[in-house]
């Protein structure tokens, strides 16, 4: 184990030192940031909101002030901190690097601290900097850094630009302004009057706006660009490498007790920007458009991922697999590319995993030509992000899937192993707390009714009732009980989600009066602070987002133990297979669970019932039956194994033998007590008291 994290360390200490240490070379110098104190689990809490663990029992005769205190840290016990990096950004700089005539020399640090800015600003002469505010509540950070930049820079002439949604947003409402430099995103206006001079607008989609500033600013920057804003651009992987603690005692321990296992080769690789879809909420759908594709060929994209493989391949310390993110919001459309990418990886023989987003009407297309999804396990597909968002099919993204036959993609997916992010979104209009209306108004139906077909009055009821049959059928409602909504979510099962109110701010909505500048990060986009819901006020609204949330880990559990449960299930189902792709699946699958075993086992003590509040006994059986079935198991036999089991057996050395005996007793004793238990006595979790127009489900 040690040797991979020195690698891993040594990766990203090399990675931060190339950034701060500049080249002597005389090409010119471009600085890209995020900003500092930027929360570095933002992209782990979209997909494992808090809470991800236990409270303490109320029983427990401990002040209230020292609950809440224990609880606030409890909450996130599972839910890793991850610097993802800011794949935006590395576009840029992969971009530019081609674009500008004799070279460029662009530093990127994804999360810096100020006082590190300051100092390489100081110390180099950067003719751009590029800030990117990810998020809307920091764009007041992000005006104080900018002035500090210039106090301070060697170049006191310095370009200073700003861009993702923060900026945007800070620009419409009048925060941000020319004095502190340039939004890469006009108005309409400004666009015309842009087009009217000769000169570029910037559209907010980051590579074809930074050219565009080059080339507006051409003379006064003296860079010269090879090509227009529009041009084709390149993307290639961006590593996204699992970090240990930087505290040198935590890290130590980790070791010791075997928390941080052998280390994912993840790496994010941006396919395509903006979306087929058009969600009215959705940034992405506003800000880029119908679907640009940065690899038109899946062949193309295969190979900028075989070339990172490659130079994994070549460590020393090479985990035999390589993991990506392909970041493309509708990754099955069209599915000629995903099919494409599926036989490469197939073919390769190689251990290739990779996750994706994607939509039930892309996946619906895939099982209709299928007739299942084995192929997608085949070709590497880990997980898939689904804007499931509702029962009710609102923003008409589902190729006109049933309900029924939306939750049997799922577990269907599932059942193979492979990892399904819900987005789920509490506060739709058509939510309330009473009673669920498919047909609010029959009127309109019966007079089209009465007229094109002259029923009568029985027919006329029995034609009704078909219509409203095959509305709820196709998840057509006029209004829908968000309980029964939320009951629906929870039924899914997914192994990660994402519960995020709906919001209504002034990048997607330019009639939005009130900032949400007063949000933190966490809450940024998850918070409903007015009253414009037509059935539930806004504060309400707030309170059952907060539950749902709650509700996902007490009745699914957390998601870090999810996800190994689903994968767990993937290799009992496909174990016995004789496809060599789905072996080198079932594979994979093993060893992730093997080498994250003795950090689960010494987990289960925050499912002590003396100590905490429990998750629901359905979640408890599940786990216990997981972990009895996995110590009774033995690791696959092929040669991919047998890679894993080496690298597996070095790491493995370093656990200490005390935390490997309090692990084995802490599994005998949960299995003991939840394994095969009666379910109806153990199902603790109801939904609360405050719903009580839950209709039962049919
Ligand atoms: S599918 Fe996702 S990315 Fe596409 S418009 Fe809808 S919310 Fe946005």
């Amino acid at each position: 184990m040690v040797a991979s994290w020195t690698r891993t360390i040594g990766k990203s200490r090399q990675t931060s030192k190339d950034s701060a240490r500049f080249s002597n070379t005389e090409k010119p110098k471009i600085l890209l940031i995020g900003i500092p104190e930027a929360d570095p689990s933002y992209w782990t809490m979209n997909i494992a909101q808090a809470p991800q663990g236990p409270t303490l029992r109320r029983s427990l005769f401990l002040p209230d002030f020292i609950c809440q205190k224990i609880n606030s840290h409890l909450k996130y016990i599972y839910n890793p901190k991850k610097n993802a990096p800011y794949v935006g950004m590395h576009l840029i700089k992969q971009n530019l690097e081609n674009d500008i005539k004799g070279g460029i020399d662009i530093s990127l640090i994804d999360y810096p601290t100020e006082k590190e800015i300051m100092r390489i600003t100081k110390k180099n002469f950067f003719k751009i900097i590029g800030i990117g505010i990810g998020c809307e509540n920091k764009v007041y950070e992000a005006k104080k850094l900018a002035k500090k930049i210039r106090r301070n820079s060697k170049n006191k002439e310095v370009s200073i630009v700003f861009g993702n949604y923060g900026a945007t947003t800070g620009k419409k409402l009048g925060i941000l302004t020319e004095a502190d430099g340039t939004v890469l995103k006009d108005s309409p206006e400004e666009i015309e009057a842009k087009e009217k001079q000769g000169k570029y607008p910037y559209t907010g989609e980051g590579v074809q706006s930074i050219r565009a500033f080059l080339l507006n600013n051409q003379g006064k920057l003296g860079l010269e660009l090879k090509v227009k804003p529009d041009a084709p651009m390149v993307s290639y992987p961006v590593p996204d490498p699992d970090l240990p603690p930087d505290n040198f005692f935590l890290r130590w321990l980790a070791i010791k007790m075997g928390f941080f296992g052998t280390p994912k080769d993840m790496n994010k690789l941006a396919v395509s920007l903006g979306c087929m879809n058009k969600c009215s909420f959705c940034n992405t759908a506003k800000n880029f458009g119908n679907k640009t594709f940065l690899y038109t060929k899946a062949q193309e994209m295969y190979q900028a991922m075989k070339k990172q493989i490659d130079a994994n391949e070549a460590r020393k310390d090479y985990v035999p697999e390589t993991l990506f993110f392909l970041m493309d919001e509708n990754f099955m459309r069209p599915l000629a590319n995903t099919e494409e990418l599926c036989r490469l990886v197939e073919e390769s023989g190689k251990n290739i995993r990779w996750g994706t987003f994607g939509d039930i009407r892309g996946l619906l297309e895939y099982k209709k030509k299928y007739q299942g999804f084995r192929g997608l396990v085949r070709g590497g597909m880990l997980s898939i992000w689904i804007g499931l968002e509702s029962k009710a099919d609102v923003f008409k993204k589902r190729g006109g899937a049933s309900i029924d036959e939306v939750e049997t993609i799922i577990r269907e997916l599932q059942e193979l192993g492979i990892l399904v992010f819900g987005s789920f979104i509490p506060g739709l209009s058509i939510h309330t707390e009473k009673e669920t209306r498919v047909l609010i108004n029959e009127d309109e139906i019966k007079m089209k009714l009465i007229k094109e077909e002259k029923l009568n009055e029985t027919q006329l009821r029995k034609a009704i009732d078909a219509e409203v049959a095959a509305r709820k059928e196709k998840g057509q409602y006029d209004l829908l009980n968000i309980w029964e909504d939320i009951q629906w979510w929870l039924k899914l099962n997914t192994a990660a989600n994402q519960v995020m109110m709906l919001t209504d701010t002034r990048l997607v909505n330019p009639l939005t009066k009130e900032p949400v500048l007063d949000l933190s990060d966490e809450e940024f986009g998850h918070t409903f602070r007015r009253d414009t819901h037509p059935n539930i006020s806004g504060k309400r609204l707030e309170e059952i987002d907060k539950e749902a949330r709650s509700l996902f880990y007490q009745k699914n559990g957390p998601v870090a133990l999810r996800t190994v449960l689903t994968m767990w299930d993937g290799y009992k189902n496909l174990k016995d297979s004789d496809n060599p792709a789905e072996v080198r699946a079932t594979t994979y699958y093993y060893w992730l669970i093997k080498r994250s075993f003795q950090a689960i086992s010494l987990s289960l003590v925050f499912f002590s019932e003396t100590i905490f509040e429990n998750c629901s006994g359905s979640f408890l059986n599940r786990l216990a039956q997981f972990l009895d079935d996995f110590e009774k198991s033995t690791p696959p036999k092929n040669d991919l194994s047998d890679e894993y089991q080496r690298v597996f057996n070095k790491d493995e050395r370093v656990v200490s033998k005390t935390a490997k005996w309090c692990a084995a007793r802490l599994r005998t004793h949960f299995i003991g007590k939840h394994l095969h238990k009666d379910l109806g006595e153990m199902d603790l979790v109801y939904l609360p008291d405050s719903s009580p127009t839950v209709p039962n489900e049919a």
